[in-house]
């Protein structure tokens, strides 16, 4: 049996003191944290239960932004019409992630920190793994399976892929992320939060050892009003994303003016695709320039074993995805 220490404080300097003085990791809704703890995967000597920090909580749509607390439950924040109608790609990628039950319990600062759901990082059964072991070796490239592994933004140690949906909304909308830790308060561009795994596949973010997220930040913009989310996995609910694209865009006429496209599902972090996004500025938004721009979204791709369909596939998601936010900018559904 795992013997670890609980603490839960009620103010986030009383967070971040029990964080250091106890070594431990931070607990939000407990669905990826629990998880790894029960198959033996994370052994933390403690967990600061941080629920009880009520500041952190709920949401609200500003004129020149949206802030949304760490604490906010995924399930309230996709249920709000009022952000549906302003920002569908923050509605959509979060209703499409993992089941109700998830989603009632998981918070949003735990759902952009998630770890990778690569099954020889999951199972302890397999000693090569330099994520959860540095420096023993990866089972995926040393002939594993890879059919759901990252094609964009991997290394000769790691490919891990970034399993989130709501990350890359994030990432396509220049959004922020507000921290409170032992050094003060930072404001951290959403683009840099997760870092590349490189030769140190254990490092995923820039966060210091107990620095707590607090907030989300999303400036608005016209291209969050006509985005959209689109989802491919294998099962229609209940599954991580095989490919996915999080986009929006501001035409003027059918000419576009801005464009957002981030990739899911592909990559070892949340993915902007900014050579896509170039392709199309000042272009007519058509089927062809759609289908082109994600066709330069993978141009930089590296398939492994059993996962050349990713690029079809997803090339195929972001001219979809493209489409339907077309379609939002015309007035249309
Ligand atoms: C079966 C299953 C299917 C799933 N499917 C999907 C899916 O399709 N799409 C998707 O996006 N997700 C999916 N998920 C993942 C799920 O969305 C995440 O587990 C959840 O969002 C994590 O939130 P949490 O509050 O439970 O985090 P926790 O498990 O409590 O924490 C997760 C990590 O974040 C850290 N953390 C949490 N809050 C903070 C904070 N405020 N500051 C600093 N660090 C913090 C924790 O220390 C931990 O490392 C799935 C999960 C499961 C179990
Ligand atoms: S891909 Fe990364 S997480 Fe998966 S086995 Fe290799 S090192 Fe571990």
């Amino acid at each position: 049996m795992l013997n670890f220490a609980y603490h839960s404080p009620k103010t986030l300097a009383d967070a971040i003191d029990a964080i250091r003085n106890s070594g431990g990791d931070i607990l939000a809704g407990g669905t990826t944290m629990v998880d790894l703890m029960k198959i033996g995967v994370h052994e933390p000597p403690a967990l600061v239960d941080i629920t009880g920090l009520a500041d952190l909580e709920g949401h609200e749509i500003g004129p020149d932004r949206i802030r949304f607390g760490a604490l906010a439950r995924m399930t309230h924040v996709a249920d709000d019409a009022d952000l549906v109608s302003v920002a569908p790609v923050l509605t959509e990628s979060l209703w499409k992630a993992a089941s109700p039950q998830l989603r009632n319990v998981a918070r949003l600062g735990g759902n952009i920190l998630q770890r990778t759901r690569c099954p020889y990082f999951r199972d302890t059964a397999y000693s090569q793994c330099n994520k959860r072991d540095p420096g023993s070796g990866c089972a995926a490239l040393d002939g594993g399976e890879t059919s759901h592994h990252a094609i964009l933004g991997g290394s000769s140690g790691c490919v891990a892929m970034y399993p989130g949906d709501w990350a890359q909304a994030l990432i396509a909308f220049d959004a922020e992320v507000h921290t409170q830790g032992p050094a003060g308060r930072r404001t951290i561009p959403f683009a840099d939060l997760h870092v590349l795994p490189g030769d140190t596949p254990e490092i995923e973010t820039i966060l210091q050892p107990g620095e707590i997220v607090t907030g989300i930040t999303v400036p608005v913009v016209p291209a969050l009003k006509a985005s959209h989310y689109l989802k491919a996995r294998d099962r229609e609910s209940y599954a991580f994303a095989s490919a996915s694209a999080a986009v929006g865009v501001e035409l003027d006429g059918d000419t576009v003016r801005d464009v957002r496209i981030a990739l899911g599902g592909v990559a070892t972090t949340p993915w902007r695709a900014r050579a896509a996004e170039d392709s199309l500025k000042g272009k007519p938004l058509t089927e062809k320039t759609a289908r082109e721009a994600g066709r330069i979204a993978f141009a930089d791709a590296k398939d492994l074993k059993g996962s050349a369909y990713k690029i079809k596939l997803g090339a195929d998601v972001v001219a979809g995805a493209l489409m339907t936010a077309k379609s939002r900018a015309q007035g249309g559904e």
